[in-house]
């Protein structure tokens, strides 16, 4: 990639971040809230733990439980020990969670309908916008945190039936839209 395409990327995601900032703002949440909540909600329950928060934002362990526990107070986000294990918490968006997110995201819907984009182009440029995010992982050995459709491990077992043979779950249509820490693509 040149480095003027570089520039480019960083100049949208930096105006990308501002538009994010002020839609959080708007719900009195900053921006490291809106990352928290988005992410939660589009997680699936392999991937929903602070562990997780950290590994997928980059943030610190201090960060992302100091931020948790605000988001826990200001009844945005709700801990469930996990069944097997009490050591680990799950996170879930309450209901005043996902009508926060709503918001933040009808407001966000606004600015990505200010950017046109042809039918065409849009399959493409998310095609390649994932295609490097996920080479950027690879490189830096992060976990690739796909979309679980998209996964080796998925297996289409019936029209809306699917499995993890990695995890040996049933996973439903819904799972399958859902981030994934295990995520691993074909090679
Ligand atoms: S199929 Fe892959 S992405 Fe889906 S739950 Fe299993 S490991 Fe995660």
């Amino acid at each position: 990639m040149e480095y003027d395409n570089l520039h480019t990327m960083l100049r949208l995601s930096d105006l990308l971040r501002t538009e994010s900032r002020k839609a959080a703002s708007a719900e009195a949440l900053q921006l490291v809230h809106y990352d928290i909540i988005n992410y939660i909600d589009r997680c699936n329950r392999y991937s929903d733990t602070p562990t997780a928060l950290v590994d997928y934002l980059g943030l610190t362990k201090g960060t992302v439980s100091q931020t948790v526990s605000l988001l826990v107070k200001k009844r945005i986000l709700q801990k469930k020990p996990d069944q097997k294990d009490l050591r680990i918490s799950h996170l879930q968006l309450t209901e005043k969670g996902h009508q926060v997110l709503k918001n933040i995201r009808q407001t966000l819907q606004l600015t990505a309908d200010r950017l046109y984009c042809s039918a065409t182009y849009k399959k493409a440029l998310d095609t390649v916008l994932k295609e490097m995010a996920w080479q950027l992982q690879e490189e830096k050995d992060k976990k690739p945190y796909g979309l679980c459709k998209t996964c080796r491990y998925n297996t289409q077992k019936t029209e809306d039936t699917y499995y993890c043979t990695l995890l040996d779950a049933t996973l439903s249509a819904t799972d399958t839209d859902k981030i994934c820490r295990e995520h691993q693509y074909s090679t």
